[in-house]
């Protein structure tokens, strides 16, 4: 893999989709951003994001890594990274609506694998559709990364479960028309030395006993998050995803193959801070020239493309293997980590460059610098990939 501003792919697919990609990002989403006035400052609505996922659907785009059964294209992660980067790399505001990141069918991951007839029918298909909208609660004020100690409980009840709890920091919540909740099994993990049992629901967000609030906002200033609360909430057993007490291997799953997914759109914000710098060092005049003229801005900017350099070779060989269809869980930590701390560091360089107009709202590069700096929390912290590492190589090695 070589270095490269605006990449381009010798698999003739990947270039073919990634060039239809660009002009849509470039063209038309932009037209309709601008149309609407939309801003990453701004609060979206399900208006804004729904005719979007339709259009991306239509263009072939809104759940294109699925088989073709389900109306995907069957890529490969290698495929679908090359598309999440370009989305990254787009500065659009919507670009998470057209892959299907933002209530779509990314957010679900591989819970298909999971689902039943009943489920596919009433949910999944109608969400890889984007007529139906989803959101993951996982997260409790009290359970972040030491997500077993949940307080949500489920309790059977004849047919069916008895939900209670309150999830926060349920990203495209704003938009989605059902969660995919995990809850604790009551009567599991009450004692000392008895190990929680979990299980994942299909929860219908206007279901009684169920209500969306407006989440915390982040420093992203994006408001995209709900606080999802469980009030003695009826679930039908129809919508218990896979088996009883299997629900967190279901959201883990879900969470390690996202870990490295997720890497190729922060490498998409990347390279688009690097571009807007090259470009602002070229046009500000400083002692006469462009900073660009500068030793010590020209160190920055080969420091900010070497860490991009190194970020996106390491995520694509993680991915090639992944595709092979070999183990990638200390690959897919390694890259979390790395990808979301140069990132940052690429981006804090990125703003001392633009100096006051880098700490200006409303700024591109001030924007960029909030947003990735939450991605050595989100999925993940930081601190969780180290651990993850070291324990695979305390038992590996
Ligand atoms: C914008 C945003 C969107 C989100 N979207 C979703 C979503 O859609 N669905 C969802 O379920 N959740 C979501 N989350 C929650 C997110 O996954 C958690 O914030 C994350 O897992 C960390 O949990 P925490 O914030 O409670 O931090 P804590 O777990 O309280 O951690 C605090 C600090 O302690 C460190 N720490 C904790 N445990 C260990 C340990 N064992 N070893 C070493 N260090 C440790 C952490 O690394 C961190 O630095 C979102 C969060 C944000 C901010």
């Amino acid at each position: 893999m070589t270095f490269s501003l605006h990449p381009t792919y010798d698999d003739p697919r990947t270039a073919e989709l990634v060039e239809r990609l660009r002009d849509y990002l470039d063209g038309e989403l932009a037209d309709y951003e601008r149309e609407r006035g939309i801003t990453p400052a701004g609060r979206l609505t399900r208006a804004d994001l729904e005719p979007v996922w339709r259009r991306s659907r239509e263009l072939g785009f809104y759940g294109i890594h699925l088989p073709e059964e389900y109306g995907g294209q069957n890529l490969t992660h290698r495929q679908l990274a090359a598309l999440k980067e370009e989305a990254g790399a787009s500065g659009r505001v919507l670009s998470h609506c057209v892959l299907g990141d933002m209530g779509g069918p990314l957010r679900a991951g591989d819970i298909l694998k999971h689902a039943t007839a009943h489920q596919l029918d009433t949910y999944l298909l109608p969400l890889v559709r984007g007529k139906r909208a989803c959101c993951f609660s996982l997260t409790e004020t009290d359970a972040g990364s030491d997500v077993r100690s949940m307080r949500t409980v489920a309790v059977r009840d004849g047919d069916g479960y008895r939900l209670t709890g309150h999830k926060v920091f349920s990203s495209a919540g704003p938009f989605a028309d059902f969660a995919i909740v995990v809850a604790r099994m009551a009567g599991t993990g009450e004692q000392e030395g008895d190990k929680p049992q979990f299980s994942a629901f299909l929860v219908d967000l206007d279901s009684p006993g169920c209500r969306v609030e407006d989440g915390a906002t982040p420093m992203s200033g994006e408001h995209i998050e709900s606080d999802i609360v469980l009030d003695d909430c009826h679930v039908p057993a129809a919508n218990l995803l896979g088996e009883e007490g299997k629900g967190m291997r279901i959201a883990l799953g879900r969470v390690t193959t996202n870990r490295l997914l997720h890497c190729p759109t922060v490498l998409g914000a990347a390279r688009r801070a690097v571009k807007l710098t090259l470009d602002r060092t070229r046009t500000r005049q400083v002692a006469g020239g462009p900073l660009l003229m500068l030793q010590a801005i020209q160190h920055k900017v080969a420091d900010m493309a070497t860490e991009l350099y190194a970020a996106r070779s390491m995520t694509y060989a993680a991915l090639a293997a992944l595709d092979e269809g070999r183990e990638v869980h200390a690959e897919a930590f390694m890259c979390k980590l790395f990808v979301a701390e140069s990132a940052f560091r690429i981006l804090d360089e990125a703003v001392q460059i633009h100096g006051k107009e880098g700490l200006t709202q409303g700024n591109e590069i001030e924007y960029l610098f909030r947003k990735i700096r939450m991605f050595r929390v989100l999925t993940g912290t930081s601190e969780i990939q180290r651990n993850g590492i070291a324990k695979l190589l305390a038992f590996q090695h």
